[in-house]
């Protein structure tokens, strides 16, 4: 780790002074500094996302996940695009400006019926901002993707280590990964990705170095979930790690990210009851309710003890609320851009230390 330190003060000397900080701190003094930054950048608002997890088809079966196509217990199902359309229509009524459409890597959701489903969404609600979050396609198809008016993507690489990246992934490596990553960029989207905390195999060295990646894919959206096993995978006996891997892993994302938006997820909801509050704690700044429909929410689980699959996305926004006033911040139900993306867009530039004394 020493040498990997001394490399990163060569080429970028305020990221090893972040590391330095987070690894000589408690988890309460890199919270409070995490917050500090947060809330320089972001204010006191959580900006609220409405999930919609549309389609668990997928063609790969990583060995975490609870969809893989390899579990045969999934009931397996697709929402029509006008399904899909309606579910946003309900988030958008409620105030809702920012819509998640999750599912899994399914090349039977294709272009054309992604079209469909941003023109009926843009019908009604034009200024909304659409997120996907669907897998590895190719880079025609995120081209298309873009024009047809999705700004964003989310492609999480889980971890930045290449050997437990091909093991997890059916072999499929970490390189690919980045490609479509750097072709998202290309097409245009604001670009999130991330990883998970707690993998069997992984480090405290992975763990930095998953952050590093973060920083220096320049991202605008950083997820980062616990590992919770799932039984029907082949990882289903591993060990559960507890929260205060994501809480610290959080803030040192946003020490090295401050402009990045990073949601407090629900998988850090379900692996501890005040998860959500302490990721938010720890400089997280958007919720994501699932607005999922109630007849096929049960059967999109990514991981076991899923939080929030009875509640109505109604009961959800009214429960965030409360959940962000605990931790003194306010939700905020605009389109969220990062502050990054905009800058970008507008070609500004900020080289400013994120972190008040560095040590
Ligand atoms: S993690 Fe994504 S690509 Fe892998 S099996 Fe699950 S849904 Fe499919």
């Amino acid at each position: 780790m020493e040498e990997v330190l001394e490399a990163l003060a060569r080429t970028d000397p305020e990221a090893a002074r972040i590391v330095e900080f987070y690894r000589g701190s408690d988890t309460s003094t890199l919270v409070r500094e995490a917050d500090r930054v947060c809330r320089g950048v972001h204010g006191d608002g959580v900006w609220i996302r409405g999930l919609v997890e549309f389609d668990n088809h997928c063609q790969r079966s990583c060995s975490y996940c609870g969809i893989r196509k390899d579990n045969a217990n999934v009931r397996r199902f697709r929402l029509e695009p006008a399904q899909v359309v309606e579910t946003v229509r309900e988030g958008w009524n409620a105030g809702l400006k920012s819509f998640v459409l999750q599912g899994g890597e399914d090349p039977a959701y294709s272009v054309a019926m992604f079209r469909e489903i941003l023109d009926g969404i843009f019908s009604f609600a034009p200024a909304a901002a659409v997120v996907l979050s669907v897998g590895i396609r190719s880079k025609r198809d995120y081209k298309a993707l873009r024009e047809a008016g999705a700004s964003r993507y989310l492609l999480r690489f889980e971890t930045s280590d290449p050997v437990l990246h091909r093991l997890l992934r059916g072999g499929i490596p970490l390189s690919r990964r980045l490609r479509a990553l750097a072709d998202l960029r290309e097409a245009g989207f604001e670009v999130g990705s991330g990883y998970m905390v707690g993998l069997p195999g992984e480090t405290e060295q992975i763990r930095i170095a998953n952050a590093l990646l973060c920083r220096s894919l320049g991202l605008d959206m950083v997820g980062i979930g616990p590992f919770i096993p799932h039984p029907d995978t082949p990882l289903g006996n591993s060990f559960q790690e507890p929260i205060e891997l994501a809480v610290r892993a959080t803030a040192l994302v946003r020490l090295l990210l401050p402009q990045a938006n990073i949601p407090a997820t629900t998988a850090a909801g379900s692996l501890h009851k005040a998860g959500r509050e302490k990721l938010m704690a720890a400089g997280a700044n958007v919720l994501m309710p699932n607005l999922t429909p109630g007849s096929v929410r049960k059967d999109y689980l990514l991981y076991p003890g899923k939080i929030c699959l009875d509640e109505s996305g109604l009961d959800c926004l009214r429960c965030l609320d409360v959940r962000t006033g605990l931790v003194n911040k306010v939700v905020r139900t605009g389109r969220g851009d990062s502050p990054s993306w905009t800058a970008r867009q507008e070609g500004a530039k900020t080289s400013k230390s994120p972190l008040e004394n560095p040590s």
